[in-house]
């Protein structure tokens, strides 16, 4: 709300809310961050069980009625894209295939004006039969994650043997265009740290964009440790072994990944290392949860209910500015290497990762 709509004397350009906030509609932060890349978590469920983000036994799924209805959803990201300058989207999950009506909502988003770029990060499980649809829908760029080539490792990182799945999700999607289609691995000492080299030949061999993620403090049951991390610095040195890597020379911007071009190239590969080289000062993200609750960062241990303004009745105004407020908090980076540091309370899959 503004100090004029609050009957206060308005100074130029700031609200009551953020005092000395610019105005400007966009999700900017005190750091001059400006927040246009949206990540939406579709659903906290998911028919995996990646030892490094949730147990066995899976987690306490979110009741049905907090989880926002798919006009809820959309009336959010449609403030995001026409009022708050967010032109990329990222739907996730937990996994965003089990979300019924996953295509509608893309359908939905690409038909909004100015067209956002749309992405999904999917374990890939049923991608083989709806990769040609969410393509039609309007998805420009797909995800898969997969950590190994080996399907007993396969079973064991995940907790099912569902390999064939993800290769045959994998192939639809480029067989549906969807390309570069891009492999999320995420490396476990002594459990897969030695596929370094062989998912990146097979990656290369295929057509697919390999990216190796850090493994970070989100999983559910808090067994990450630090000491066990397989760093980025030990990922470049194994990869070398087989390959030669020449930084990409393409402007990073906000993206995550650090790329190499593979022998050369055209080929390329991506590092995320969240951890050892994080990339915060360039992080141009908001995040949304299933339910509802704007968060800044991955990392952050609050969180901003919008889904309560949306059931109270509020008008998009008042959720743009609500969100532009929570967004003008962000801090400055997530502190996994303080002493202080505090893992958040949701798990990535709640979170959308
Ligand atoms: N279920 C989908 C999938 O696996 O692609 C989307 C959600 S998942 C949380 C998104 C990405 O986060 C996956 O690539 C997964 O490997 C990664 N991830 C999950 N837990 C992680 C952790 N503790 N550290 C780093 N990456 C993690
Ligand atoms: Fe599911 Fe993705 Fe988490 Fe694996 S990483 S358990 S596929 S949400």
């Amino acid at each position: 709300m503004t100090a004029t709509e609050l009957g206060l004397p308005a100074i130029k350009g700031t609200t009551v809310r953020d005092p000395g906030r610019p105005d400007d509609k966009r999700l900017i932060d005190t750091f001059g961050r400006v927040a246009t890349d949206l990540r939406i978590s579709l659903t906290d469920r998911c028919n995996l069980r990646c030892t490094y983000c949730m147990p066995a036994e899976g987690l306490d799924w979110m009741p049905k009625d907090e989880q926002l209805s798919d006009a809820e959803l959309m009336r959010l990201v449609t403030i995001a894209v026409r009022d708050l300058g967010v032109h990329e989207l990222r739907f996730t999950g937990g996994e965003p295939l089990l979300r019924k009506g996953l295509e509608d909502v893309i359908a939905a988003s690409a038909a909004l004006e100015p067209r956002p770029d749309i992405s999904l990060t999917t374990n890939g499980i049923g991608l083989a039969r709806r990769a040609e649809a969410l393509a039609a829908a309007g998805v420009n760029r797909l995800n898969v994650s997969m950590d190994t080539l080996r399907q007993d490792r396969f079973a064991t990182i995940t907790r099912r043997d569902r390999l064939s799945d993800v290769l045959d999700g994998l192939a639809a999607a480029r067989a549906a265009g969807l390309a570069p289609v891009k492999i999320n691995t995420v490396l476990l000492r002594g459990m897969n740290d030695d596929e370094a080299c062989d998912l990146l030949g097979f990656a290369v061999e295929h057509g697919y964009e390999l990216r190796f993620i850090e493994q970070m403090p989100l999983d559910a049951q808090h067994g990450w440790e630090r000491t066990e991390m397989i760093t980025a610095g030990e990922i470049m040195e194994r990869l070398s072994e087989r390959f030669t890597l020449t930084p990409d020379g393409e402007e990073r911007g906000g993206a995550p990944a650090e790329r190499y071009l593979v022998d050369g190239g055209p080929a390329r590969v991506g590092v995320i290392a969240s951890v050892t080289r994080p990339f915060c000062g360039a992080c141009d993200r908001t995040r949304l949860t299933a339910d509802g609750q704007v968060r800044s960062c991955l990392f952050a241990r609050t969180e901003t209910d919008l889904r309560a303004l949306l059931r109270g009745g509020a008008d998009d105004r008042e959720i743009a500015e609500t969100w532009r407020h929570a967004m003008w908090g962000k801090l400055a980076g997530h502190g996994i290497d303080d002493p202080g540091f505090l893992q958040p309370d949701r798990p990535m899959s709640a979170i959308g990762g």
